[in-house]
């Protein structure tokens, strides 16, 4: 039996959330097929950085996530090696500490609310696409589409259904994972440290549980192995010089971590995003905050595309601009690992001392922080849009919740917007001098300048004939 729909997404993780809640939102029929029968209750991430605080901010959510964690303002990657997140210019200058699940949660409401499918328990096996559509091969059945989105992780059957390779390497193997009690939590939200061939980090859930990551250079062993206790203890005390009274486990696991990038985002109609088009280490908690960047870029394209209103190259920029990004992440985060896992004395020494220092320069802080936070991440031509606030009540981030453009402009702009009302806001700014500012519903600037080039602005990104 095949089914249809405007725009089937592949996989129900974060990724494949924030996509199908953006598409319904913009009335796009959108389908989401997860092979999952119920709702993860394994946690993978746990640090959700400032820019994905923002997107959600335009989506209503982040208060609400916000309130479920703790704050992270200095954040110590080993040793007295340090980035500071508290001067980042931002609603939200600082990393929280939450569960991945408490953000698929929150999406997964609004997509329904929205009114997303979620079909759970349905396995996809293949793809095959045509001029028209795109063919979903089910266990049970075919669905069809105009667009296709793989969000269906590392493992992606759409990217190997692509033809696409997966390049890269692996970059640490036999990383122990444990959900722990500790009789002496630390005093810091987060501790983490290298020491010689031990690596270990342990930050807390909500629930009054830990996360402890123990890395042993000296005790390589395939991921099937079983994980011990003992053996997390020892780790975690050559590294931190404490187990802080480590007592029980609700869950032990062993992982390695892969450094890959799929060469495309995009094939025809199907687009790779999340973990399906990249994957980096665990080092600087960017997993998942990518993957929500990516379907915060490519949400209101696929919604103008599948609403007949997309301009020449704009389901190509998804590609141009979040492929640059992914490469970045993977550079940024292979760093932080590579550095955190010297080996020799000097090397550690020579580590600490010159990346202190250079951390300690307003610049290099400052890049450091927005690259880690996301803050920093521009793209080309159209670069991150500053929360401000507007004349009449609210905020930028607020007025960009209906999915919209916003022209932040006086209200002498209005005759202009003449028959683009429907995909555009108008909001004046607070401050009268603000200059003509066009924003994209992702949150970047499409266009800033002033009357006279508004009009064009308006044909050339697809909001007026
Ligand atoms: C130990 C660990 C710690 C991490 N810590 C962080 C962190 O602190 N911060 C951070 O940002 N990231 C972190 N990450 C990475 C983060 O968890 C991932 O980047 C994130 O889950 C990716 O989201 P996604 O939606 O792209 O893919 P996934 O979460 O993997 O979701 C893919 C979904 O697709 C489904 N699926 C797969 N194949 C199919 C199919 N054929 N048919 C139907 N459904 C399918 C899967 O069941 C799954 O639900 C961590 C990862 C690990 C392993």
């Amino acid at each position: 039996m095949t089914k249809q729909t405007t725009v089937a997404i592949v996989g129900a993780g974060p990724t494949g959330l924030l996509l199908a809640g953006d598409l319904a939102r913009a009335g796009i029929d959108v389908v989401v097929v997860e092979q999952r029968d119920t709702e993860s209750n394994l946690t993978r991430a746990f640090g959700v950085h400032a820019r994905t605080l923002e997107h959600l901010d335009a989506r209503g959510l982040a208060d609400e996530l916000v309130a479920t964690g703790a704050q992270v303002r200095q954040l110590r990657l080993f040793d007295r090696i340090h980035i500071d997140l508290s001067r980042l210019p931002t609603r939200f200058p600082f990393l929280l500490i939450t569960p991945q699940y408490n953000v698929e949660r929150l999406l997964e409401r609004r997509a329904k609310a929205a009114g997303a499918r979620i079909v759970r328990g349905a396995h996809v096996t293949d793809l095959r696409q045509d001029a028209d559509g795109v063919e979903l091969t089910l266990d049970d059945s075919v669905l069809r589409a105009d667009y296709v989105v793989g969000a269906d992780g590392v493992h992606s059957v759409v990217r190997d259904a692509l033809g696409l390779p997966f390049p890269g390497e692996s970059v640490l193997t036999s990383i122990m994972l444990a959900d722990v009690r500790l009789a002496h939590p630390p005093e810091d939200v987060l501790a983490v440290n290298a020491v010689g061939d031990a690596f270990a980090f342990v930050a807390p859930f909500d629930d009054g549980w830990h996360r402890v990551f123990a890395w042993d250079r000296l005790h390589q062993v395939p991921d099937t192995a079983p994980v011990t206790l003992d053996e997390i203890r020892a780790v975690t005390r050559r590294a931190l010089g404490t187990d802080f009274g480590l007592q029980e486990a609700r869950w032990t696991a062993r992982f390695h971590s892969d450094e890959r990038q799929a060469p495309h985002y995009r094939v025809g109609r199907v687009f790779l995003a999340g973990d399906a088009a990249h994957v980096h280490s665990p080092a600087g908690g960017q997993g998942m905050n990518t993957g929500l960047q990516d379907a915060a870029n490519l949400g209101w394209k696929l919604a103008a595309a599948a609403n007949g209103q997309a301009p020449d190259g704009l389901l190509d920029s998804y590609e141009t601009e979040r492929h640059p990004v992914g490469r970045l992440v993977l550079r940024s985060s292979g760093t932080i690992i590579r550095m955190a896992m010297i080996r020799s004395r000097a090397g550690r020494l020579a580590r600490n001392v010159l990346g202190g220092a250079a951390l300690r320069l307003p610049p290099v802080a400052g890049k450091a922080a927005g690259t880690i936070s996301g803050i920093g991440i521009d793209y080309p031509r159209a670069p991150r849009a500053r929360d401000i606030p507007l004349r009449d009540s609210g905020r930028l981030y607020e007025a960009l919740r209906d999915g919209t453009f916003v022209l932040v402009a006086p209200d002498e702009a209005k005759p202009a917007l003449d028959g683009s009302h429907a995909r555009v806001t108008l909001a004046a700014p607070a401050d009268a001098t603000t200059p003509w500012t066009l924003v994209r519903p992702d949150a970047h600037i499409a266009w800033q300048g002033d009357a006279s080039t508004l009009h064009t602005a308006l044909r050339e990104t697809g909001l007026s004939g």
